[in-house]
């Protein structure tokens, strides 16, 4: 568009001898733009009770083995000065890995992670194994008592939600996924019904990986095995400094469950089958 605006800049400068420049256009067709179809909107789960945000924990345990991975990238507001003398919160090696394994996963990301790490968001987001989704801005608690998080004042929740968004927008995100995880998981009531108007799925979890701080990759591999049915959802970080271990646990989850008939989805696909909205 730019080198069209231009080239009719151009014939306007050198028509200007001839004719007064803006009554008369150049009379070249504008090439239509190719069509393609908008695509479909993701699946969400229908508002709960009194319309609040809906909570998805896992799909359904009768319809195949499907297992959705999914990583948070943990960064709080307040850890920049952590990451600036050279703490690393972002897991490059971790998402070569699914890449190589071929895995798609779901990526729970906050907002100050995509500021701190913009060109590895923007990579996340426009690979179409992976889905970007929402884990808040600041990685502060929705309730109090969450694992001693600093904790979001209500009336601050939803722009906490929407901060995140246009920090992935501006990393270069395309289309992240309408899909929320509460920083430490806690919610309540309070929590959901401020997040209404966001048209948010909160999304939980029911096998925790346990990678946290965990540095003994077997011991995330065990955990995992365990855990996995038909439909589960699985928490992971996708931070180096906080988990360690994950990289090599996933090189081992992989191919085992893979051994035990499952597929590999991502939390969108587990949302379409239990009747998720588009
Ligand atoms: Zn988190």
């Amino acid at each position: 568009m730019i080198a069209l605006l231009r080239r009719a800049g151009l014939v306007c400068a050198l028509g200007a001898a001839l004719a007064a420049c803006g009554t008369a256009q150049p009379q070249r067709r504008t090439p239509p733009a190719p069509v393609s179809a908008p695509p479909p909107a993701p699946p969400t789960l229908a508002p709960g009770p009194a319309g609040l945000t809906p909570v998805f924990e896992h799909g359904p345990r009768s319809r195949g083995r499907t297992v959705a991975l999914t990583f948070d990238a943990d960064m709080t507001a307040g850890q920049g000065a952590r990451a600036a003398a050279g703490e690393r919160f972002d897991h490059p090696q971790l998402i070569s890995t699914l890449r190589a394994l071929r895995v798609p996963a779901t990526v729970f990301m906050t907002g100050r992670w995509a500021e701190e790490y913009p060109d590895q968001a923007r990579s996340i987001g426009r690979d179409p194994r992976f889905e970007v989704a929402n884990h808040s801005y600041s990685h502060y608690a929705y309730t109090r008592d969450c694992y001693g998080l600093p904790t979001v004042p209500r009336k601050l929740m939803r722009s906490d939600v929407e901060r995140a968004y246009a920090a992935f927008r501006k990393a270069g995100v395309r289309a992240p996924m309408p899909y929320f995880r509460f920083p430490g998981g806690c919610y309540d009531r309070r929590a959901l019904r401020a997040l209404t108007p966001t048209g948010v799925t909160a999304v939980q979890w029911d096998v925790v990986g346990g990678d946290a701080f965990e540095t003994d990759a077997d011991v995330v591999v065990r955990q995992v095995l365990d855990g996995v049915r038909p439909g589960s959802v699985v928490v992971l970080h996708c931070t180096r400094s906080a988990a360690p271990a994950t990289e090599r646990a996933v090189r081992a989850i992989v191919p085992a469950l893979r051994g035990r008939g499952f597929r590999f989805v991502k939390v969108s696909e587990l949302i379409g089958t239990v009747g998720g909205r588009r």
